[in-house]
């Protein structure tokens, strides 16, 4: 499947890795909008936020822990975090593959 986060997850196109695990994956925004700003994904392709089964109820639950812990390893979890998810062309979603945007480490206006 020609996605960009597909081949970031097959290693096809480097990334800043920073967790992974059987499910998911987490790398450094190549142009983060705030000192820290990590993009998690699960390793299932999932097209958009739209496209979520009750199946992947667990995953999502699973996501939103690495999320946790990512912030209390990157020191934002006490000064606070932003978690986003862009869906569809009014969401402006540019990578149809869905995932996490974890932001902080700046005070973040309403557009960032
Ligand atoms: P979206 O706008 O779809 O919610 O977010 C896509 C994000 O992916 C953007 O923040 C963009 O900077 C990031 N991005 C796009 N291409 C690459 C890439 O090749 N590597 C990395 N690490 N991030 C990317
Ligand atoms: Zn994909």
């Amino acid at each position: 499947m020609d996605c960009l986060f597909c081949k970031i997850i097959n290693k096809e196109i480097p990334s800043q890795i920073v967790y992974e695990d059987d499910d998911i994956l987490a790398f450094n925004d190549i142009a983060p909008k705030a000192p820290v700003h990590i993009l998690i994904i699960p390793k299932k392709h999932i097209d958009s936020h739209a496209q979520l089964m009750e199946e992947d109820t667990e995953l999502l639950g699973k996501i939103h822990m690495v999320i946790k812990k990512l912030a209390v390893e990157k020191g934002i979890s006490e000064s606070g975090y932003r978690v986003v998810i862009n869906c569809g062309e009014d969401g402006g979603q540019e990578v149809k593959h869905l995932h996490f945007h974890l932001l902080g480490g700046r005070k973040l206006g309403l557009d960032l």
